[in-house]
């Protein structure tokens, strides 16, 4: 054979080469040691061996494995089996039963991996125990029926049961023992071995003395070390004692020993009754293995996640704050307290409400309806906390439910951020969107809102257009910056004159407008020639000291709700267009 063949060969059979000589072993051992009144094999390793291998190997090496064991099966039934023209059938039902095992668990576990939940517990029974089993009976019961002659109901359930057992018993510690390079051998660190022998001596010692005498029926005690092995050392435990069982019970009654001597039953049901008995110890301690690892690492995922949350409580500048149900408060961290004034002990039990201001506590207690009626959803809020000290500070608050063990939420937890800066710039930024930056006034934007809004509440309010009169005269004459003074000076003036709930703007250039409020067309005269009057008769500065004089001119109309803000606007202006055709520094009145 030339090398690069050979090659190619193991590249294709490659690991499952061993598996053609267990196959065999177990094929033939089980047909010499369990056949009883030429019947078929009561205990049937060989599938399970297969079944394990093809579960435990990719996909794509299946048809080298089930290639491989074909030979070896069929030799093993040649010899020791109903052998002639009932092998090929035979043989073929052996490999069939432990490809269908292994397809269905693919198929309905795909994530199935090493009985680590029930529900890979459950898979396995359904299709090891029961299926596949229950589908190569027909023609393992076919073949025995036509080799033997024995009814073929007989033969078909003599073949499940057997071979059922067989696989519920020896296929999850072969299973395991295959895929134990991914157990969790750390159990067994130097540490804990001494704890494991002792385990494990102690189910050699309970094996023995079931297996080892035909006197008394002892088969309970077996499974205290063996549960106690399962909960110490985990899955490992688990697969460990049951191979020390398996082989324990096998050789005991092989050899005539065992509690099943004392039934007075042929050979093969004796076989039946000890493989029901280790499928039901298997039944026991894989579901329990399979909890415990899960609960196992349940609980390593909750140290991680415990040891993530301490650290983010330590190190974030966020306050993290729990808030029961009916809104005391549960827990805040220290940063958070800290932040307002208090220590964390002083808030817990308080309601959360008293660290809201007043204004804001209908939106957050908003927020937690619904962040408590969808508990999948977070929510967010911005209201104002109250400190120790009484002063406030804006805060953007992320929460979300908190759920009990039914799932039902019993409060909840919020990530709380400084918000303050970001409010303030807000701030800062809404002032300045709305302010005159010379004067510090209102600008026409901000004006023309508080208009519309006087007038659509049908307020007595009148507006009043100021116009500074040859302005242009004094930037040419003292510059512009005295220019500014003056605007600076009439804006003082024009505040200082109106009463405190008027609007007063500079609507652009050198001109003015206040919204006064409240007030008869009369009254409203009346205050604005007081403005005028006091303008004239003040002095500004220029920027060099020269003594700088000026007057205004005045438009005034009333506001009404049927007259549009752009028409009073309009007649304002007409006013005080006529008070300059008049000779400037007076005041004109809409009629
Ligand atoms: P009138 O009596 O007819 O209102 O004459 P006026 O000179 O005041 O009117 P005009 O509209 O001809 O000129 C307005 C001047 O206001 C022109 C401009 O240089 C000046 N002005 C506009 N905005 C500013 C400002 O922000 N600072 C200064 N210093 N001057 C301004
Ligand atoms: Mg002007
Ligand atoms: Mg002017």
């Amino acid at each position: 054979m030339s090398a690069r063949v050979r090659a190619l060969l193991l590249k294709y059979f490659g690991q499952s080469l061993l598996l053609c000589p267990i196959y065999f072993a177990s094929a033939l051992l089980a047909l010499q040691l369990t056949r009883f009144n030429g019947g078929v094999a009561i205990v049937w390793p060989a599938g399970a061996v297969l079944f394990s291998a093809l579960a435990a190997m990719p996909h794509r090496r299946w048809s080298a494995a089930l290639l491989l064991c074909f030979p070896a099966g069929a030799l093993a039934i040649g010899l020791r089996g109903f052998g002639g023209v009932h092998t090929l059938p035979l043989t073929l039902a052996g490999l069939f039963e432990a490809w269908l095992a292994a397809s269905l668990l693919r198929r309905i576990a795909p994530r199935f991996t090493r009985f680590e939940s029930v529900r890979d517990v459950a898979s396995f029974l359904l299709v090891a125990g029961f299926i596949a089993p229950a589908a190569s009976a027909f023609i393992g019961a076919w073949a025995a029926h036509g080799a033997t002659g024995i009814p073929f109901f007989n033969a078909w359930r003599d073949w499940f049961g057997a071979h059922a057992l067989s696989l519920v018993t020896f296929a999850p510690p072969i299973f395991l023992v295959l895929r134990r390079r991914r157990l969790d051998t750390a159990k067994f660190n130097r540490e804990r071995l001494p704890e494991a022998l002792i385990l494990l001596g102690a189910v050699c010692l309970a094996t023995l003395a079931t297996f080892g005498q035909s006197r008394v029926p002892l088969v309970v005690v077996p499974l205290v070390p063996m549960v106690a092995a399962t909960f110490r050392l985990g899955r490992i435990g688990a697969v460990a004692s049951l191979l020390v069982l398996i082989c324990g019970g096998l050789i005991g009654t092989m050899t005539g020993h065992g509690p099943t001597m004392l039934l007075h039953l042929d050979m093969a049901t004796k076989l039946l009754v000890l493989q029901i008995y280790f499928a039901c110890v298997v039944l026991i301690l894989l579901p329990v293995a399979a909890e415990l690892e899960s609960r196992r690492r349940l609980m390593q995922n909750l140290r991680d996640a415990e040891a993530l949350h301490r650290l983010i409580v330590e190190r974030t500048g966020d306050v993290i704050m729990r808030v029961n149900i009916d809104g005391t408060l549960r827990s805040v961290s220290d940063a958070g307290a800290r932040l307002w004034g208090y220590q964390a002990e002083e808030l817990v039990g308080r309601s959360a409400y008293d660290l809201i201001h007043p204004e804001d506590e209908q939106a957050v207690f908003d927020a937690r309806f619904q962040a408590l009626c969808e508990p999948q959803g977070t929510v967010a809020v911005e209201c104002r906390v109250i400190g120790k000290d009484g002063g406030s500070t804006w805060v953007e608050s992320h929460m979300c439910a908190t759920l009990n063990r039914r799932g039902v939420p019993n409060g909840t937890v919020s990530i709380i951020r400084d918000n303050s800066a970001r409010r303030r710039l807000i701030e800062n930024l809404a002032h300045e969107a709305n302010t005159d930056p010379l004067t510090g006034l209102a600008n026409r934007r901000a004006f023309d809102r508080a208009l519309a809004r006087d007038v659509a509440e049908g307020r007595d309010s009148c507006l009043a257009l100021f116009d500074l009169d040859h302005f242009k005269r004094i930037n040419d004459v003292h510059g512009h910056a005295t220019g500014d003074r003056m605007l600076t000076l009439f804006a003082t003036l024009l505040c200082g004159t109106v009463r405190a709930g008027d609007v007063v703007a500079r609507l652009g250039g050198e001109e003015f407008g206040v919204l006064l409020r409240d007030v008869s067309l009369e009254q409203a005269g009346v205050i604005c020639e007081r403005v005028r009057t006091r303008l004239a008769e003040s002095e500004g500065r220029s920027v060099v000291g020269e003594l700088v004089r000026a007057t205004v001119s005045v438009g005034l109309t009333r506001l009404s709700v049927d007259l549009p803000v752009e028409e009073a606007f309009r007649q304002a202006d007409a006013a005080l267009y006529s008070a300059k055709r008049a000779g400037r520094n007076q005041m004109a009145i809409t009629a």
